[in-house]
């Protein structure tokens, strides 16, 4: 059969270790195959990013920004332990956190739910997908020590020098004492991006703060929401689906009794700690999809999970691996469903709907890595390993394309 063209390209991000090794069987195996793949390659190698001084990764962000749609391999944040173990010039920043200084946006989280699969959480039948905002709160914040007898203030200069005071606490003992800070703009982007993923997703959309407790901060992100509800609400009428807003205690509570199939919209800390929660709800760290979605509309796709570092020694100590490859290749196909929804290719959306059925019947057939052994209920259920799960996708994708 002859291969499926691209008209425009794919933003491609290579990373580190048992990932990378996974990115590159996932490519020889499954897609070169059947795709004419058209990528603007970036090695985000920490070699390649440390003789670069990072530029490369600072380069790929502007390329998705131009181009729409990028994927990422997961990648090592660097430390002073991996500067010495890859004989470093620095230690570079999170290639992560560059890349969304520069395309801003959400970070969306999805787990990948399968027939076989039993989420920890047995009522979970659909996914619960996490959108977290990824600007400022409590990870920009700046804390204190206070000493006993010490008034805190939150003391606001504005350009002409006037001052803005109000007392936070009177200390009569020693003590702590933090400050946070958001931005409009980041919070508009933010629920923009929650109320456009949601349409996209003809899902329906849940935000929640505790706005009772933090009444001027997360009265604004609820107000924002707010704006943007009555701006998208037509649409999302005529998409059958719908926006509730309420407090994070109930929306904890609501998410542990549903059947999941929402988009639940979290603050920064609360979606990096829900995140967790969700993904071990699920079952598996290697069954989460997620997608950065800019305000500007750029999408860059990536597995959840890092690149597995201990299952990588092994690997260089020519042992075998069992590491699941489905998010990765998950990662691949939602940038190139992308890819092809935008280019009006049809051909190229059906590869990606036929891949994911493949891993679908591959998992369910009892072919199943390590980590989800225990959670498969298949009666046939077998470990495989790293290079053996992807050789029987291959097969079933072969399958779908005689
Ligand atoms: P990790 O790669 O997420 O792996 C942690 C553990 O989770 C593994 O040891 C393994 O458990 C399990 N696991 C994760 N993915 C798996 C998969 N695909 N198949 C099977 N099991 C899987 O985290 P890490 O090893 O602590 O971190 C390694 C590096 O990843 C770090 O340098 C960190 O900076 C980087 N990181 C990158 C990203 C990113 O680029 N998005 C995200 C997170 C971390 P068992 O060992 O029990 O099998
Ligand atoms: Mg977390």
């Amino acid at each position: 059969m002859e291969k499926i063209k691209m008209t425009a390209p794919l933003v491609e991000l290579d990373g580190d270790e048992m990932a990378r090794v996974i990115w590159h069987l996932v490519k020889e195996k499954l897609l070169l195959p059947h795709i004419d793949l058209k990528t603007e390659y970036y090695d985000l190698h920490l070699k390649k990013r440390d003789e670069t001084d990072d530029s490369i990764t600072t380069n790929a962000a502007y390329a998705i920004k131009k181009h729409g749609v990028g994927v990422k391999c997961a990648t090592i944040t660097a430390n002073e332990d991996r500067k010495i173990e890859y004989s470093l010039k620095t230690v570079s920043a999170s290639p992560n956190g560059t890349i969304r200084k520069i395309l801003d946006g959400t970070v969306f989280r999805k787990p990948i739910t399968f027939c076989t699969i039993t989420p920890l959480i047995p009522r979970w039948k659909k996914p619960i997908t996490i959108a977290r905002h990824s600007y400022g709160d409590v990870y920009t914040s700046t804390s204190m020590d206070v000493e006993a007898g010490t008034r805190a203030e939150i003391v606001l200069t504005s350009k002409d020098g006037r001052e803005k005071r109000t007392t936070i606490f009177n200390f009569e003992e020693d003590g702590i004492v933090m400050g946070e800070y958001n931005l409009d703009s980041s919070i508009r982007g933010f629920a923009r991006s929650c109320f456009m993923h949601a349409l996209e997703e003809k899902c329906n959309l849940m935000f929640a703060t505790k706005d009772t407790v933090v009444k001027a901060y997360d009265n604004k992100f609820k107000e924002v929401f707010e704006e943007y509800w009555d701006k998208y609400k037509k649409q999302f009428e005529n998409a059958g689906i719908d926006y509730t807003y309420t407090l994070i205690d109930d929306a904890v509570s609501r998410i542990i009794k549903s059947e999941g199939g929402i988009i639940w919209a979290c603050k920064n800390y609360d979606g990096d700690v829900m995140s967790d929660m969700v993904a071990t709800g699920y079952g598996s760290l290697a069954l989460m999809t997620s997608v950065l979605v800019s305000p500007d509309g750029s999408h860059e796709y990536e597995a959840s999970h890092g690149t597995v570092k201990q299952h990588y020694y092994r690997h260089l100590k020519g042992e075998s691996t069992s590491t699941n490859p489905i998010a990765i290749i998950f990662a691949w196909t939602g940038a190139l469903r992308k890819r092809g929804e935008l280019d009006a290719n049809q051909d190229l959306v059906k590869f990606c709907d036929s891949l994911e059925q493949a891993c679908r019947d591959t998992i369910d057939s009892g072919a199943v890595t390590k980590d989800l052994f225990e959670l498969s209920s298949s009666e046939n259920k077998k470990i495989v390993t790293t290079e053996e799960i992807i050789d029987l996708i291959a097969k079933n994708i072969k399958l779908k394309f005689q």
